[in-house]
């Protein structure tokens, strides 16, 4: 039996060597979220097959759906219209899996490669069966971040497949899921794939701008600020009639759209994009804003109930010791995490402040009602 302390091992590893299954860099992969019709996929594919710098095409037939009710894939018949696809456009194809018999199906299908999709990559089950349907097939596996910013479930997904022999692997970050609001649909958390391609070295890793993104216009803008971070390629959604999609319409990009997206990204010269950065990294600030506001809000939660403990055990409420080792185990973790130790001092001063405060108006209070309700006073 393996244990945690064997997570660094070689075979768990991606040797850049033994990766052949990056052809090119940036690698282009483009296409709708769904394939449809073979009318909607026969239009798309066409025209994006016009740019020689588009790889491989995308179309899911499967589609795991977190609400029921919504369209959930056309199922085979999809995989008749993508063979066309590739017979007439020269395109190579990918699809979604999310089983053993979608996998059988798609590698019967002549998809080219394949991808595992965030809601599948949450269930290691899941993942093992998948990886299990495809020892001894030699076909590029990439395998997206699952939707909880939880790097080990996605290094976890990708070593199963990397022990089962499968050594054509690959990531695509796509966002991850995040409660607070934010004009993203999922938060890029972009020090997740940053490290994991340091736990993985020579592991490639796209970016799907168009699931971190949720809407359309902040497409171009994700897609460049992954390849400024040197990730491997792109998986864009790419719908000949966005609005129309079945799924994911308001992220998907028409043909031409991508197209010049590619130009701006690829091009020698780049537009300047200062104000869509500046208000995307002003919207990621603001989501970190709203965590330290909840965040607070539950310590203070919690010092009231302290408070409580406290009063029934006729105790103080600032007790040094204790508030030593929080300062000082703070400051350990702010030194770690690269912030200066001396600002988070004074932020814990002033939110250690605030919480005697409380927790004296609440001893206090409570005092003075105790005292009410035997007539001391
Ligand atoms: C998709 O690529 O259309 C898809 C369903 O993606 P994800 O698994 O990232 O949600
Ligand atoms: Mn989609």
């Amino acid at each position: 039996m393996k244990t945690d302390s064997d997570k660094n091992s070689p075979d768990s590893r991606n040797d850049e060597n033994s990766n052949s299954l990056l052809e090119k860099k940036p690698l282009i992969i483009a296409g709708p979220c769904s394939a449809e019709t073979p009318e909607q996929l026969f239009a798309t594919a066409s025209q994006l097959a016009m740019d020689n710098r588009v790889d491989y095409f995308r179309a899911g037939i499967w589609k795991p759906r977190t609400l029921p009710g919504t369209f959930e894939g056309v199922g085979a018949p999809g995989l008749e219209w993508m063979q066309q696809v590739k017979k007439q456009t020269g395109l190579k194809i990918i699809t979604e899996v999310g089983s053993a018999r979608h996998v059988e199906a798609a590698i019967k299908a002549g998809m080219d490669m394949l991808w595992v999709g965030a809601r599948t990559v949450s269930n290691p089950f899941v993942v093992q069966e998948i990886a299990d349907s495809l020892k001894g097939v030699d076909i590029p596996v990439w395998i997206k971040n699952p939707l909880s910013p939880d790097i080990d479930l996605w290094e976890g997904a990708i070593t199963r497949f990397s022990r089962t022999g499968i050594n054509k692997l690959g990531a695509i970050h796509r966002g991850f899921f995040w409660w607070a609001k934010s004009h993203m649909r999922n938060q890029p958390f972009w020090n997740i794939p940053l490290e994991l391609q340091e736990r993985l070295p020579g592991l490639p890793i796209l970016s799907d701008p168009s699931h971190i993104a949720g809407k359309r216009s902040l497409v171009p803008l994700l897609a460049r600020r992954a390849l400024e971070k040197n990730l491997s390629g792109l998986m864009v959604e790419v719908h000949s009639e966005p609005d129309k999609a079945w799924s994911d319409a308001s992220q998907q990009i028409a043909p031409g759209e991508f197209t010049r997206l590619l130009d701006d990204l690829l091009g020698e010269k780049q537009d300047p994009i200062t104000g869509e950065l500046l208000d995307e990294l002003r919207a990621e600030v603001d989501n970190m804003d709203e965590m330290l506001v909840w965040a607070l809000s539950v310590r203070m939660e919690l010092a009231g109930k302290i408070a409580e403990v406290k009063k029934d055990a006729c105790q103080q409420p600032l007790q040094s010791q204790r508030w030593e080792q929080i300062m000082q185990r703070v400051k350990l973790l702010a030194a770690k995490s690269g912030v200066r130790p001396m600002f988070i001092e004074k932020l814990f001063n002033s939110i250690h402040q605030e919480s005697l405060s409380l927790q004296h108006t609440l001893i206090n209070d409570k005092r003075k009602n105790l005292k009410k309700e035997h007539n001391f006073v």
